[in-house]
């Protein structure tokens, strides 16, 4: 029976992209609006693709009105080039998460997705290039809500629409790199286990008090442990 909802961040969780991401960014910001604004330098860690079109223009000195004239079109622009350029070595995916998620996909009492900052169509492609795409039936991604706290709720909303089951916060297990995952968590009163793979120490990572704290998910049988049994009651 099914009991357990485990929710995956991408970036710096399950795999990490080089630099052709920000690359391919800089130009369709560059392309649309003229300035790739404080692309090159910006902060991407944890936060939504959508906010970080935002933050790098509002940086630059563009207007909201400015920037949501021609959003749709950077979108379209930034996934497009992408999709184009981005290649197979491009991506590499965490220690033991090929692993992970193939014990998890054997497991019934476990549905898997994803809750991630990314546009839905960037995200896939990142997923499909190390081929662990079809282990995502669902997820919550930028296109889903204009902030990363509200993404829990759509996940477990299309969670519910694809098994008929409404998971509720003992069932629900986030898993992420930054802070923002660890808050994600909290506003369902999820479990949330943090990882120390992307740019944030497990000293970094203690700070936010996630119920559980790893270097990486190598441990595979410590992790499904984690994941299926235990209690942060
Ligand atoms: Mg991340």
């Amino acid at each position: 029976m099914l009991k357990k909802l485990v929710l995956f961040d991408i970036d710096g969780t399950l795999l990490t992209v080089s630099k052709i991401n920000r690359k391919v960014l800089v130009d369709a910001l560059t392309e649309v609006y003229g300035t790739p604004g404080s692309a090159e330098t910006h902060n991407f860690c944890g936060k939504m693709d959508s906010v970080i079109i935002y933050e790098v223009l509002q940086s630059a000195g563009l207007g909201e009105g400015e920037i949501g004239e021609k959003f749709e079109r950077v979108k379209a622009c930034y996934i497009e080039l992408f999709r184009q350029h981005a290649r197979a070595s491009d991506v590499c995916l965490m220690e033991g998460i090929g692993k992970l998620l193939h014990e998890l996909s054997g497991r019934r009492e476990v549905m898997v997705g994803l809750l991630t900052g990314n546009f839905e169509a960037s995200g896939r492609h990142k997923l499909l290039l190390p081929e662990i795409n079809h282990y995502f039936p669902f997820g919550a991604f930028a296109d889903d809500a204009p902030s990363r706290n509200e993404l829990p709720a759509v996940a477990v909303e299309k969670a519910r629409q694809l098994t008929g089951k409404t998971f509720t916060e003992h069932d629900i297990i986030i898993i992420g790199d930054t802070e923002h995952d660890i808050s994600c968590a909290r506003v369902l009163n999820a479990k949330s286990i943090a990882v120390a793979t992307g740019n944030f120490s497990t000293e970094e990572l203690k700070k936010h008090h996630p119920h559980v704290l790893y270097e990486n998910l190598g441990r595979t049988d410590v992790v499904v442990n984690e994941i299926l049994y235990s209690s942060i009651i």
